[in-house]
């Protein structure tokens, strides 16, 4: 009889599904693939039928999703409120639990549920595991996670910050303390996600202590499309003096805000080749994107006291070293001291990009949320 060690990793998002197969025997990776633009002219008509898509892709390769090889599936869930804090083994009353929380995350977890009602509906008998983006930062104290509104309308309304990316923020400060060759109890890090959405968390020990998204993914860093921090007064201003609706304001904020809103360009590569020609709203654009994230590479630093490493992943912190080398410009007196060599060369896997006497190392850590994601699942369900 053959073992069942593989994991399928299924992240459905609002307008794609993204999947992946890991044999968690030898780490290899089978199979991987996404069905884009559901709902879309050309593209899937619905969630349910890009599932279907997914499964017949797998059957396609012999990897389909009957193989008596496939010991679980791990769902991607984007927010687990305060119900959730961990990996979850998937029922009935999860489902409907994840159900309840959709007011949080209108845009995301339905799109997730279908995922995981569509996969237990194909594979019932298969243990399946919600993994949260939200549930690393769950450990993060009172006094960090708190806004400091009406306690009675906070708690009623379930205002706080969650947080979200939690897995990468997870499996970034794990093998950054890797590189250093230490536990992870025994590194502090400040992990900067920077994709196209972009968030920073404070790692104490192992411990998510602070970060940087809310109760939405659209506070804290400047983002792709997203403001990240403005003034909530900004909306009571735009509502009142320009008549916006409260939806065009979200839209404004979540869509046509960030790098994209300040000079036309969401990708960090073009307002790279914009700003090498001279484009000022480019560099303008550059220019609050890097001094947000100093702002919180300083509150952070505050929030642990001592900081063994600062770590960069994902599109942006992976592959541009002028942000790199922007955002950490003239810390040393902060123990930062980045090597210019190191941090211009384009390499693929982790790797410290500081001087050797900095006394707070840099990294750059490529993200792997579809592994961190087969691990919760596949030591839930082999549990
Ligand atoms: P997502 O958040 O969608 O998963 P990614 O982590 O893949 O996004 O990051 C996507 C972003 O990474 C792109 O929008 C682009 O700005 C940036 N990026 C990718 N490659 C490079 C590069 N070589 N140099 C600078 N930025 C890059």
């Amino acid at each position: 009889m053959t073992a069942a060690t593989r994991v399928l990793v299924l992240n459905s998002g609002s307008s794609s599904v993204k999947y992946q197969l890991l044999d968690m025997a030898d780490g290899s990776r089978p199979a991987s693939g996404v069905v884009e633009r559901i709902g879309e002219e050309g593209g899937a008509a619905d969630h349910a039928e890009a599932l279907r898509q997914v499964a017949r892709d797998l059957d396609g390769q012999g990897l389909g999703l009957d193989s008596p090889r496939l010991a679980a599936v791990g769902h991607r869930v984007v927010h687990g409120g305060t119900r959730f804090t961990g990996p979850t083994l998937i029922t009935d009353e999860v489902v409907e639990e994840i159900e309840k929380l959709v007011p949080l995350a209108p845009l995301h977890n339905p799109a997730n549920i279908t995922g995981i009602k569509v996969a237990r509906r194909l594979r019932p008998d298969l243990p399946q595991v919600a993994v949260f983006d939200t549930a690393f930062h769950a450990t993060i104290p009172e006094a960090a996670a708190r806004y400091a509104i009406d306690a009675a309308t906070a708690d009623r309304y379930g205002i706080r910050r969650y947080g979200f990316h939690g897995t990468s923020h997870a499996y970034v400060s794990r093998a950054t303390a890797a590189l250093l060759g230490r536990e992870p109890a025994d590194a502090n890090v400040i992990v900067l996600h920077l994709g196209n959405g972009a968030s920073a968390s404070a790692v104490r020990g192992g411990v998510c202590v602070d970060t940087s998204m809310g109760l939405t993914p659209l506070e804290g860093l400047v983002m792709g499309t997203r403001s990240g921090d403005v003034d909530p007064a900004v909306v009571f201003h735009l509502e009142r003096v320009a008549g916006m609706r409260t939806d065009e304001i979200d839209a404004l904020l979540n869509k046509r805000s960030g790098l994209l809103g300040l000079c036309g360009a969401n990708d960090m590569r073009e307002i790279g080749r914009r700003m090498g020609e001279g484009d000022a709203a480019a560099r303008l654009a550059f220019d609050v994107y890097v001094h947000r994230l100093r702002r919180y590479v300083g509150a952070f630093t505050a929030v642990l006291g001592r900081v063994d490493a600062i770590a960069f992943t994902a599109g942006v912190g992976e592959n541009s070293a002028a942000v790199r080398a922007a955002a950490l410009r003239d810390l040393e007196g902060l123990g930062i001291a980045l090597d210019p060599v190191h941090n211009a060369v384009r390499a693929s896997g982790a790797r410290l990009v500081s001087t050797a006497a900095s006394r707070v190392a840099v990294a750059v850590v490529p993200t792997d949320e579809e592994f961190e994601i087969a691990r919760d699942t596949y030591a839930l369900a082999s549990a």
